[in-house]
């Protein structure tokens, strides 16, 4: 059965500027019933079996916050992979509202919340809490014609509220790498390379990051390097980068060209034993929440 899922050209037709652009979606959603954006099984955008896949809570180590880690809800692989090549790619904005409640879960699953509202505590630190999305270059930007992080910055700030803690989206990161072609196509480290040093902290009128508590979120954590970067810059900035999430993170081969990472899972160690793990929180994580700011 043909399907819409993976399908970027129908989109595409979208905004060609061709016949009848404003009711073309809904002719399309009638001649071509849309696929999951995992598997391609029909009429679903992202099918039972592909949103489990993103019911875990991986964590990954990134230096320089608070928490010292990153949480990603998948392995980046298989189904996972192709539904957030489509959702970022593709332009499939049917997954902003299921990517959404995949990121929200994983910050109830990992010790975010505890940690943020443990650093709001601290007397340099200041609230509202930034939920900050990494940037795309520029060139990446307009070619998606949207910032396709930021329903998930919206979601992580709504469910921060609903826990009590104070917060808003902020886009107070921004790339200044000229962009290119997407991950789909670059292996990781050309992407880190690209990206590398060109992350710079935005202070706005409104947002000042002096004292900012900060979360990051991003679509996929590959070798860990933008979300350095990310830490990096708000640091600078003089904010308080507390942890990140992720929808999906890639596992580094170990030998690989991916080896500069600061985190390469082994096996039977205690970190490469928690990979692939669903379990919800890590207890090791408790004892390093802040007990003084930066
Ligand atoms: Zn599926």
């Amino acid at each position: 059965m043909v399907t819409r899922a993976g399908r970027g050209h129908h989109r595409r037709t979208q905004g060609s500027g061709g016949l009848l652009p404003h009711v073309w979606p809904a002719i399309r959603d009638v001649l071509l019933p849309r696929g999951c954006a995992g598997c391609d099984r029909p009429d679903e955008v992202l099918c039972p079996d592909c949103r489990a896949l993103f019911g875990g809570c991986h964590e990954r180590e990134l230096q320089g916050c608070i928490s010292g880690s990153a949480y990603a809800a998948a392995i980046y692989q298989g189904f996972a992979r192709h539904a957030i090549l489509d959702w970022k790619d593709h332009d499939d904005v049917e997954l902003d509202g299921p990517f959404a409640e995949i990121v929200t879960d994983v910050l109830r699953r990992s010790n975010l919340p505890e940690s943020l509202a443990a650093t709001l505590k601290e007397d340099t630190a200041r609230g509202p809490v930034l939920v900050v999305p990494a940037p795309s270059s520029r060139q990446s930007t307009r070619r998606r014609g949207r910032r396709h992080l930021m329903p998930l910055a919206m979601a992580l700030a709504d469910a921060l509220c609903d826990m009590g803690i104070d917060a808003i989206p902020a886009r107070v990161l921004a790339s200044t790498a000229g962009g290119g072609r997407s991950v789909q196509q670059v292996s990781s480290a050309q992407r880190a390379q690209r990206i590398g040093g060109h992350i710079e902290a935005v202070s706005l009128p409104d947002m000042p990051l002096k004292g900012a508590v900060t979360v990051l979120v991003d679509d996929i954590i590959t070798t860990g390097s933008t979300l350095r970067q990310c830490v990096a810059a708000l640091r600078g900035a003089g904010a308080i980068p507390v942890g990140a999430l992720a929808l999906a993170h890639a596992v580094v081969r170990y030998g690989s060209e991916e080896e500069d990472d600061s985190y390469t899972p082994v096996p039977g160690t205690s970190r490469g034993s928690r990979m692939g793990s669903t379990s919800s929180t890590t207890p090791q994580m408790s004892g390093r929440t802040p007990s003084g700011v930066m």
